[in-house]
């Protein structure tokens, strides 16, 4: 869920991400992002009806998500559930950890919501579900430098209660910080408009709230446009981050960027928020650009 109205900003003329080299491995394992597997996750995403955060429905999604992680060969000691409640409805958070082999302490979280409202949510946020778990099993072997948290947030519909849980009472007590968090990558609504020419990604940048983090969330959605031209074929520009899970992170201090439809469709919150109205090939490219990213900011392994 984000607000309408965006702004795209050009980027020539910025050199701070030409550094970023095109890596041969990178490009590979982001052709490993598999169409048909987008196809089915986001089909059986479909078929687990309005997941509407407390319901059974968004209790059997949970269990869906997990139930791919094992059958990627996660084990059960990397899977977590995050528990809150939102009044008398109560959900989980389910949080997957890959160990980092250089800087096992430190974590980039890829994170989408999974809960939606008045329909299935296939675009808003099967989509980026879908990508999240095609990150999660195409990277389940490769070593990464940096720990990498697989996150899917429930309550997110509702005013980020999800997020803001797990923000405020695992990654952090109070002040104190308890999981170290190198940068946070959001995937919201990214099955694009069908029937358009769905041939860019916005990139979102923290422009707004805490203003001290905001420079190196201009740095990382840099690197992250950089990382959509270089494994995607799609292209990249520019909005300011709002209204969706990151903000959680984005509030206790951290960096944080993530991808968004470019043509916006109207769907999403509707009972035709369906498979047959999302841009498969978008998603399908949108998983590329994130393999190309993740790997990338995970400083994963190029042999
Ligand atoms: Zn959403």
């Amino acid at each position: 869920m984000k607000k309408l109205i965006t702004t795209a900003l050009c980027i020539f003329g910025l050199t701070s991400s030409d550094a970023q080299e095109f890596i041969r491995k990178y490009q590979d394992r982001a052709n490993l992002v598999s169409i048909d597997r987008i196809t089915a996750n986001l089909k059986s995403f479909e078929k687990l009806g309005v997941k509407t955060t407390g319901s059974p429905e968004n209790d059997n999604a949970l269990q869906w998500i997990r139930e791919q992680y094992l059958s990627y060969g996660y084990t059960a000691d990397q899977i977590s559930e995050d528990p809150f409640s939102i009044g008398k409805k109560k959900s989980n958070n389910l949080i997957i950890t890959k160990k980092g082999t250089v800087n096992p302490d430190q974590h980039i979280i890829i994170c989408g919501h999974f809960d939606s409202i008045n329909g299935p949510g296939v675009n808003d946020n099967g989509s980026g579900t879908s990508i999240i778990l095609e990150a999660a099993r195409i990277l389940k072997d490769v070593p990464t430098d940096y720990s990498i948290k697989f996150i899917h947030f429930s309550g997110e519909e509702q005013g980020l209660y999800g997020s803001r849980h797990y923000a405020n009472e695992v990654a952090y007590t109070g002040k104190q910080r308890n999981i170290e968090i190198k940068m946070v990558l959001n995937l919201d609504q990214v099955g694009g408009k069908k029937g358009m020419f769905n041939d860019t990604v916005f990139c979102d940048e923290d422009q707004d709230g805490t203003s001290k983090n905001n420079e190196a969330s201009t740095r990382a959605t840099l690197e992250l446009m950089k990382c959509t031209k270089l494994y995607s074929p799609l292209k990249a520009e520019i909005d300011p981050a709002e209204h969706s899970d990151y903000i959680s992170f984005e509030k206790k201090g951290e960096v944080i960027t993530g991808f968004f439809e470019y043509i916006r469709s109207d769907l999403p919150h509707t009972r035709d928020d369906t498979f047959a109205n999302t841009d498969v090939r978008y998603v399908y490219n949108i998983g590329k650009a994130t393999l190309g990213a993740l790997q990338h900011f995970a400083g994963a392994s190029d042999k």
